[in-house]
């Protein structure tokens, strides 16, 4: 029989140490979050080599008094937390009075302290947990807490630091995250006696970001902000033109702490679809803020993980908001001169774009609309360009007139006295043969025209517009499948169909018959008409409207593709990816002659804003300013 024996509290404290403390960037972590639980203004933090050896976080919170620092060591010691109702509401870093137990039981403490106002202060040393000394002692008012040698005394857990160079920067990532989420403290770290950062403490969330996360950073940020149902949104998202190839840049604070949550990634990308590439990630820095009861944070000790009590809540609020921050979005992507013209303008540095401000939905825009219809629009919800009766009407190329060319439709939108309602586009299908209108929204302000003067088409690919001081170059093609892409997201499953005077004979290889046959429904709602025909081909009698005849085997070539790599993804997912490749083959292509008024309607789209990327997440325009030129040409230095 074995014998049973209660551990020793010392043998419990450093089994339980292992939970808290993993490496040195976890004592970095619960210094400074108790640093700002003490109400301090500023916090600084300094390492040497990995952090293992020396880690000291200075600050000047409310310090203790000497009979609480005698008891601040002790597991489950906390200020914190009174009673089991406080803990269904923490409103502080710190609750569980683990911490400095923790890492006091695994290293060498040396801790200076003087509550505000105090005469004078105390200086203790703690080894492997025990006090070897308390002493009165001199100090600035605030808390000094010095960590040696973790885990001396637990080799094991030394044995799996890896080097100094990668502990340091997961401590210096840890204070980083602390700093950044709480924009109105400023934190300093140094490493090795080098300042590494510093953040102002000024409460500007856009001056903590710049300065954390450098200047680069900062200004491909838009700003992003909302609330649902007493969950608020404030903060930063990327543009999509600067997609990461990893999650690493995704910070979310909760209440002011950081928190790994894949409940917010997952509506933060979904705001992003059909923006980005797939692979690319939108990076972002944002606080939410909620009553603290409507939110877990007692889920692990180090208490990244947090449970939220209304998960829909909170994810409908950060999807609304970075959705609503990139259809404020600039006009185009300022894309930065090539390398080579770089060289000759080195000598100005380029100015950070300033982080631009976009609007905020109508107050009822969220309340408006289930997050399932909206979601299922997407892109769809964007307002539409204000009417504007003076387009061209003549040169319209309809379908009769040119069958087998695919061509702008330039029929002008329809004038609204009718207000559709916010976001989705309520579009009912309209009979077969009636040129495609699309509706007006009226949400959010509609996106004016600026004045401009189309200066030409290049290379029978871009199209070249005067605006102000700017030329912008437009891609047509990609202009106009995104044109498409969001046409045929209107019309929801009726997507609108032509049929073919001559149909169209294809023998389609390998399983694609079978593809076909088995997603003929689907198909149909995608302006499809097929039968078989005879023992290996299909007849084609109608493709969706607007799609390039000669395309029609390769359009369904790759649909056919699509379905069989979707099988995995949701259903939407392979709807929209099947409407990107019928946008894309509806669309006009670069080296084609295009018309001058097709190019205007092009150019209206995308001035008004209404279309920044293409479904690819590919930038439309691309804008080169009077002084970019004037650089080049160094008519300026
Ligand atoms: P918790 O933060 O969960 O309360 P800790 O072990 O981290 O537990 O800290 C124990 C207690 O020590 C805190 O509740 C607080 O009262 C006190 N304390 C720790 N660090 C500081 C500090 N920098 N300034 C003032 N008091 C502190
Ligand atoms: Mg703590």
């Amino acid at each position: 029989m074995p014998v049973i024996q209660v551990l020793s509290p010392h043998l419990a404290d450093m089994i339980a140490a292992g939970e808290v403390v993993e490496r040195p960037a976890s004592v970095v972590k619960e210094l400074v979050e108790n640093a700002f639980d003490a109400g301090a203004k500023n916090v600084t933090v300094e390492l040497r080599g990995g952090g293992a050896t020396y880690i000291r976080v200075t600050d000047d919170g409310c310090g203790m008094a000497p009979e609480d620092a005698g008891v601040a060591f002790l597991r489950h010691a906390t200020s914190k937390l009174r009673d089991e109702k406080g803990l269904e509401s923490i409103g502080t870093m710190g609750f569980r009075g683990e911490a400095l137990a923790a890492i006091s039981a695994v290293s060498r403490i040396e801790l200076t302290t003087r509550p505000r106002g105090a005469a004078e202060g105390t200086r203790m040393e703690l080894e492997a947990g025990d006090i070897r000394e308390m002493l009165p002692a001199g100090c600035p008012e605030g808390t000094t807490m010095i960590v040696r040698d973790l885990f001396y005394n637990t080799p094991a857990r030394l044995k799996f630091l890896k080097s100094d160079r990668s502990e340091a920067s997961a401590c210096e990532l840890a204070a980083l995250r602390c700093a950044l989420g709480r924009p109105e403290l400023s934190v300093r770290l140094i490493r090795d006696g080098e300042e590494r950062f510093f953040s102002p403490g000024d409460g500007r969330q856009d001056s903590c970001i710049y300065s954390l996360l450098g200047r680069k950073a900062a200004s491909q940020l838009l700003l992003c902000t909302g609330e649902n149902g007493g969950v608020r949104v404030s903060g930063y998202v990327s543009s999509p033109s600067a997609g990461r190839g990893n999650r690493r840049e995704q910070y979310f604070f909760c209440n002011g702490r950081f928190i790994r949550s894949s409940l917010l990634q997952a509506a933060l990308e979904q705001a992003y679809k059909n923006s980005l590439l797939v692979g690319r990630y939108p990076s972002c820095v944002l606080y939410l803020d909620l009553a603290f009861a409507q939110v877990d944070v007692n889920v692990h000790p180090a208490k990244t993980e947090v449970k939220f009590s209304d998960e829909k809540r909170v994810f409908d609020a950060v999807y609304y908001a970075a959705l609503s921050a990139l259809q404020g979005e600039a006009r185009t992507a300022q894309v930065p001169l090539s390398a080579s013209t770089k060289s000759v303008t080195a000598a100005s540095p380029d100015k950070p774009r300033p982080v631009s401000a976009s609007p905020v939905p109508k107050k009822d825009f969220y309340q408006s609309m289930s997050a399932e219809t909206f979601r299922a629009n997407g892109y769809a919800a964007r307002p539409a360009a204000p009417a504007r009766d003076e387009r061209p009407q003549g040169s319209s190329l309809r379908q009769a007139s040119a069958p087998y060319q695919t061509r702008l439709d330039l029929k002008p939108r329809a004038s609204s006295t009718e207000v559709a309602a916010p976001a989705p586009v309520s579009t009912v299908p309209a009979p077969a043969g009636t040129p495609i209108v699309e509706k007006p929204v009226q949400n959010v302000e509609s996106p004016a025209v600026p004045d401009h003067k189309i200066v030409g088409e290049a290379l029978k690919t871009y199209l070249i517009v005067e605006v102000g001081e700017e030329l912008v170059l437009i891609d047509k093609h990609a202009a106009h499948e995104r044109m498409n892409f969001d046409r045929l997201r209107a019309q929801e499953r009726h997507i609108l169909s032509q049929t073919l005077l001559t149909p169209v004979t294809l023998r389609p290889s390998g399983d694609d018959a079978e593809l076909l046959d088995q997603n003929a429904a689907l198909l149909r709602e995608l302006g499809f008409e097929i039968e078989p025909f005879g023992e290996a081909d299909y007849i084609v009698r109608a493709v969706p409207a607007g799609m390039d005849v000669g395309e029609t085997a390769s359009a369904l070539e790759e649909i056919c593709e699509k379905l069989r790599r979707g099988k995995a993804q949701g259903e939407q997912e392979v709807w929209d990816e099947i409407l990107h490749t019928v946008a894309c083959k509806a669309a006009i292509k670069a080296g084609w002659d295009t018309q001058v008024e097709e190019l205007e309607v092009l150019a209206e789209a995308v001035l008004s804003g209404r279309v920044k990327y293409c479904p690819h997440g590919r930038p439309v325009s691309v804008t080169v300013t009077r002084r970019d030129l004037d650089k080049l040409f160094k008519r300026i230095v």
